[in-house]
């Protein structure tokens, strides 16, 4: 105790001392008026009062005010703190344990609790708690965080789309999200700490969540990977279709943390991609890709050096239908001519489309005599007509075949090589099929000058016509001439039209080509004398682009010919397609003036059936049926139901290629019109045509030019 020291101390007074001393934070007492009964040295400490300034019956007022001169209460009045605190030691005098907080110098926090003790005043303690706030606050921050960062932990998981799960080494569930609970559709009470891993399997099982193994299996497994303390990825397909890609992290103290990702519209979209890269987006077939793959794959697999046929299919006239009808027409028949193909094919083989009306096939078990085969039928279906309720468009179809291993080592090689043998197929009339031979590059190299030199034949001047009169049988009299086109290429020479009028039509170099034949051919007709006609052929290709009954009317105008002296020589290829707007063509063209004669006729399988399509003036019988007319009676017999035919349609009938004088005469006796060919004369250029015509108008037959 201090205090005034004090003579004759008593023996309990001594020992009180001594207690007070000991004790850990500073100790008075204030009697009920406020003056300072006793003290310990930690009191003086705790405020910093030098020993000397307390003394025993010091008022509180004193003392508070010493307090903060002292530089305790910083923020408190000396007057205000007495007052306050004497209001609380008054307010308390129930014997309970009050307690407050001060400031003290150097910025420390003491606590001060007073109780009231009856007769003696208030006992008050004094203790630094400095360090234990901060402690505390401290430790209150440390939660904060802790909270904090659980909240974020928790809201993380529960919002990502990944269901996620985490089991003891027990199996029992740690922690589950959101994702995993509807992932699996687990009730909140099965997503609950302390599931068995075993209860939320048997009820995935129940639901169709799981994949269709053994539970017991499963649940070894999931041990297992436990077990292995390795990163493991499995991908596992549920009993109701969905693919779920699980990773399973175990942890090192047991347990496992697994992601669970439901990846069946991933897996989807992926195969959608594999599909749309390896595919034709119009037809669905596959696409030029995927077929060298196969094509790869049946010289490289398993079946290694078995012979397979590859087939190159191109629709003819494809574009044609395309420049004239629009693209959706053109889209629907290939859609269509893709299935007609796959039909056709079946398991046997794979068809693709390599672009544009460019198709293939591949089959797999192929020896020579099966590939003619399917490629006759290719042919065939492919040239049906195409029916889009009023729509509709004909086309053929050319086939080039590969054999392999023989006719390549290379997909590549093997595709080039049946691209050869369709382009011979093509130059061969289309509608027909080819194999490949060695040798047919040239060919090829020989197509690409045609294709190229035809671009500008016009402009350069190479092109000419040549004409073949027409005799009257009645007269014997020249009438007219068919105009006829020679190409003299720079570099290969005289071309024959039969060559490259179809190269003309696939690149569509033939409307150019038909334009200037119609103005060539009307301004050498509009030298001679009238009323001799000169006879034009059309391609049917002439027709799908507008501007034809244009063409044939500037002709006209320009070289001032009669409407009526223009021959128009169209052949049935044309009706094949037998579209409203072709014979609206041909009556446009009729309403000009022109004539229209059909050439070529009885070649076709339905050349009767066109003849009711559109009132034809003049039909020229092929010259294909004169070559045995005058040694076969069957010959004789059909061109003479032809000649009964168009004369009883009140038709002009043209024998073509009459070469002898045998034939001349069998046509003479039954009855036809005209008559064109080598026994008169073969095509003659303009001058010498003018000559002949020139040289009498009444020329008898064997005064005219022979066939040489
Ligand atoms: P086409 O219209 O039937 O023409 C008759 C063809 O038969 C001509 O062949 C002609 O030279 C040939 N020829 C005439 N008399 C005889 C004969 O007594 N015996 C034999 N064996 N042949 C004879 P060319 O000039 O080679 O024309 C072939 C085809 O090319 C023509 O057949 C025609 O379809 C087409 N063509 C010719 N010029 C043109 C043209 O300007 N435009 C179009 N689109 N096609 C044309
Ligand atoms: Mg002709
Ligand atoms: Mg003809």
């Amino acid at each position: 105790m201090v205090h005034e020291p004090e003579a004759g101390r008593s023996g309990e007074a001594l020992l009180l001392e001594a207690a007070l001393q000991t004790i850990p934070f500073g100790f008075c007492v204030w009697s009920p008026d406020f003056s300072l009964l006793l003290w310990n040295q930690r009191y003086l400490d705790i405020y910093g009062f030098p020993r000397a300034t307390i003394v025993r019956g010091m008022n509180l007022r004193d003392v508070v005010a010493l307090s903060c001169r002292m530089g305790n209460h910083p923020d408190l009045d000396p007057d205000v703190f007495f007052a306050s605190y004497r209001q609380q030691l008054l307010s308390n005098r129930a014997g309970l344990r009050a307690i407050s907080h001060e400031l003290a110098a150097g910025g420390r926090t003491l606590e001060t609790a007073h109780v009231y003790a009856q007769g003696l005043g208030w006992v008050v303690t004094h203790e630094d708690v400095t360090e234990e706030i901060a402690r505390s606050d401290m430790l209150a921050e440390r939660k904060r965080e802790l909270e904090l960062q659980y909240a974020l932990v928790d809201a993380t998981i529960n919002n990502i789309s990944h269901g996620v799960s985490m089991f003891d080494a027990q199996f029992r569930l740690v922690t589950c999200n959101r994702a995993f609970r509807e992932m699996y559709g687990l009730s909140e009470e099965m997503g609950a700490r302390g599931t068995a891993y075993a209860t939320i399997i048997d009820h995935r099982i129940a639901t169709g969540r799981h994949a269709p193994v053994d539970r017991d299996d499963f649940l070894a497994e999931r041990r297992a990977i436990m077990a292995g303390g390795r990163f493991v990825r499995e991908v596992i397909k549920t009993a109701s279709g969905t693919y779920l890609s699980l990773r399973h992290q175990p942890l090192r103290g047991g347990g496992v943390v697994t992601t669970h990702e439901d990846i069946t519209e991933q897996l989807a979209a992926e195969a959608r991609m594999r599909h749309m890269a390896t595919h034709d987006a119009l037809t669905d077939l596959p696409n030029r890709a995927l077929f060298r793959e196969e094509i790869e794959k049946a010289l490289a697999g398993p079946a290694a050096g078995r012979s397979f046929c590859l087939l190159s299919i191109n629709l003819d006239n494809f574009k044609a239908i395309n420049d004239a009808d629009g693209h959706s027409l053109g889209d629907r028949v290939l859609v269509e001519a893709g299935q007609r193909l796959s039909q056709l094919i079946g398991a046997e083989g794979m068809v693709a489309r390599l672009g544009g009306d460019e198709f293939a096939v591949l089959l797999t078990e192929g020896n020579p005599r099966r590939a003619a085969d399917v490629a006759r039928r290719a042919v065939k279906v492919l040239s049906k007509p195409y029916m889009f309720g009023a729509r509709s468009a004909v086309l053929s179809a050319s086939v080039g075949i590969a054999v392999a291993p023989g006719d390549g080592q290379s997909a590549d090689a093997l595709m080039n090589n049946a691209d050869l043998a369709l382009l011979r197929a093509k130059s061969e009339g289309r509608a027909t099929y080819n194999f490949f031979e060695a040798g047919m590059d040239a060919s090829l190299q020989r197509r690409r000058l045609l294709e190229t030199g035809l671009r500008d034949a016009v402009e350069r001047g190479e092109l000419s016509l040549v004409f073949q009169p027409l005799i009257a049988l009645a007269t014997d009299t020249i009438v007219g001439a068919e105009a006829l086109l020679r190409w003299s290429h720079p570099t290969l020479g005289a071309i024959a039209p039969s060559e490259f009028i179809t190269v003309a039509e696939d690149t569509g170099a033939i409307h150019d080509i038909g334009a200037w034949v119609l103005l060539e051919a009307t301004r050498t007709a509009a030298e001679w004398p009238a009323p001799l006609q000169v006879a034009v052929n059309l391609s049917p290709l002439q027709f799908k682009r507008p501007g034809l009954v244009e063409a044939v009317r500037s002709a006209l105008s320009s070289s001032g010919l009669a409407p009526e002296r223009l021959e128009l020589e169209i052949t049935e290829s044309l009706l094949l397609d037998n579209s409203i707007a072709n014979i609206e063509t041909l009556f446009a063209l009729r309403a000009l003036g022109t004539r229209v004669a059909m050439d070529d006729f009885g070649t076709g399988y339905s050349s009767l059936s066109y003849l009711r399509a559109f009132p034809f003036d003049k039909i020229k019988i092929d010259r294909a049926f004169m070559g045995d007319i005058a040694s076969r009676p069957e010959s004789r017999a059909i061109v003479k139901a032809m000649i009964g035919l168009g004369t009883s349609l009140g038709m002009t009938t043209v024998a073509e290629g009459v070469e002898t004088a045998e034939q001349l005469a069998v046509v003479r006796a039954e009855g036809c019109t005209q008559v064109q060919g080598f026994f008169h004369s073969p095509p003659v250029g303009a001058s010498e045509i003018s000559a002949m015509i020139r040289a009498g108008r009444r020329v008898q037959a064997a005064n005219l030019t022979r066939a040489g």
